[in-house]
């Protein structure tokens, strides 16, 4: 007879493996996703090794990423070109106005379009936007005129 124990994530009983029998946690999946978490944090609080390889590896990430966009906008010249005279232009759009920022909820496939519903809408100061005030206002759009560069 196996001895059962008691997994150290659902609290099941379970039969350890008998090639582990210091296992601690059942063969379920949502449990063994669990104990890879928490050995992962454990090997973060403990193990200066582990920490500075993560690091090595999350800066191999980020520099390669950094790459791909740089590389990106030095063959692109149009691309940051345009960009910055659009971003300019918003700018002086927005200028002591009110910007209505989508809510993701509302058009999860459209983010581009304009639509009637709830919007939070936060003042523009200067070019700062103000994080204090927010206010939720529905917007119900009557027409619609494309601007001529969109
Ligand atoms: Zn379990």
């Amino acid at each position: 007879m196996m001895d059962t124990k008691c997994c150290a994530a659902c609290g099941q009983k379970f039969e350890p493996n008998p090639h582990s029998p210091r296992q601690a946690y059942c063969s379920s999946p949502p449990c063994q996703r669990t104990r890879k978490r928490r050995w992962h944090k454990e090997k973060l609080l403990h193990d200066p090794d582990y920490v500075d390889n993560q690091a090595r590896a999350q800066q191999a990430w980020c520099s390669r990423h950094a790459d791909y966009w740089g590389n990106y906008r030095g063959e692109h010249p149009d691309y940051v070109e345009q960009n910055r005279e659009k971003q300019h232009d918003r700018n002086a759009k927005n200028r002591g106005k009110v910007i209505a920022k989508m809510d993701a909820s509302n058009n999860p496939n459209d983010s581009l379009g304009l639509h009637s519903g709830l919007y939070q809408i936060s003042p523009v100061r200067g070019s700062v936007i103000a994080k204090m005030d927010l206010w939720i206002v529905e917007i119900r759009v009557l027409s619609h005129f494309p601007m001529p560069d969109q």
